[in-house]
């Protein structure tokens, strides 16, 4: 009957929702030992610059794999670490790791690579020190400032959160630079990027995969590198994926490109031998 097929929906549903509720509680205690055991790891993804051709910067990425449950997504654990409080302490972590591993590639004699890490909202939002705890990271591994980017998603640098922008701005003056991450989702806007002090824009690679199948996001992102570029930002591309995308991005004179087509975010030996390849990326260009 309706009614019973009614009330075996409603059981099926709240499995679900108990699965769900399940999975959260687990992995929430999972995290937090694998945070105090230092158990995650970074991944590093090339950024290049279109110009020269050669890998300038890497984003950190966190990695998490556990014993048990194999690999999880940053897109899940990130979630998790937000809710659950466990955020800044990931942050911190993958702050330190990318600004050693850096130092490493340093030594090896790439001086001129940069490194990028991202900080969600929250992470910025109650915590008064992180400036202070960025700026702390930077000297003890004798990194100079201008060589750290902070990548931020748009609704955390205009949200309501005056104090975000307040500490953006004292980390900009510093020499720190800022990128809006995932532009071009959400609730992107035009006057954001007027408002906003940002060093790079970062196209959103659902964007990007859509450069060659629609003229509307063709326009869009011709206009928005000229945009971007009279306010003084420069524009990553991000999801790269073939050499056609490569190709329509450079002839619309976007600065940075990140995606498959060049590397998947690696380890720290991985890297090390993509900059070992000095003229990889060169050759494609
Ligand atoms: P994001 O900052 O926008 O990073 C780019 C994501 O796109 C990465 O996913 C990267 O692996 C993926 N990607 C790069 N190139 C391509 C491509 O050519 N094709 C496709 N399909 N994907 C590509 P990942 O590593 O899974 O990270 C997902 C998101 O999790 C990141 O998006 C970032 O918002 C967040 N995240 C990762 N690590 C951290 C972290 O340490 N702290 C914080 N707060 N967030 C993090
Ligand atoms: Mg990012
Ligand atoms: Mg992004
Ligand atoms: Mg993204």
């Amino acid at each position: 009957s309706a009614k019973r097929a009614q009330s075996q929906s409603i059981a099926v549903y709240s499995d679900e929702i108990e699965g769900q509720y399940l999975r959260k509680i687990q992995l929430r205690d999972k995290l937090a030992k694998a945070l105090k055991a230092n158990e995650l790891s970074v991944a590093y993804q090339p950024i290049v610059n279109f110009r020269s051709g050669k890998i300038t910067k890497f984003e950190a990425l966190a990695r998490w794999h556990d014993a048990e449950l194999g690999t999880i997504y940053p897109d899940e654990f990130i979630a998790i670490a937000e809710e659950f409080g466990l955020i800044s302490q990931l942050g911190e972590f993958v702050l330190q790791r990318a600004l050693a591993d850096l130092s490493t590639l340093h030594k090896r004699g790439y001086r001129h690579i940069c490194v990028s890490v991202n900080r969600s909202a929250s992470e910025l939002n109650h915590l008064l020190q992180p400036v202070e705890a960025i700026l702390a990271a930077l000297q003890e591994h004798q990194i100079a400032t201008h060589q750290l980017t902070i990548e931020v998603t748009e609704s955390v640098a205009i949200g309501a959160h005056k104090q975000v922008q307040d500490q953006l701005n004292v980390l900009r003056d510093k020499g720190v630079k800022v990128a809006l991450d995932d532009f071009c989702t959400g609730y992107s806007s035009l006057s954001n990027l007027i408002d906003l002090r940002a060093d790079y824009l970062k196209i959103d690679k659902s964007f990007t995969h859509q450069l060659l199948s629609e003229h509307k996001h063709q326009v869009v992102i011709a206009s928005l590198i000229n945009i971007a570029s009279e306010l003084d930002m420069e524009v990553i591309a991000e999801g790269v994926e073939c050499a056609e995308q490569h190709q329509q991005l450079h002839d619309y004179g976007c600065h940075f490109s990140q995606g498959y087509y060049y590397s998947k975010p690696v380890s720290l030996p991985q890297a090390l031998a993509l900059l070992e390849q000095a003229n990889s990326f060169a050759d494609i260009l």
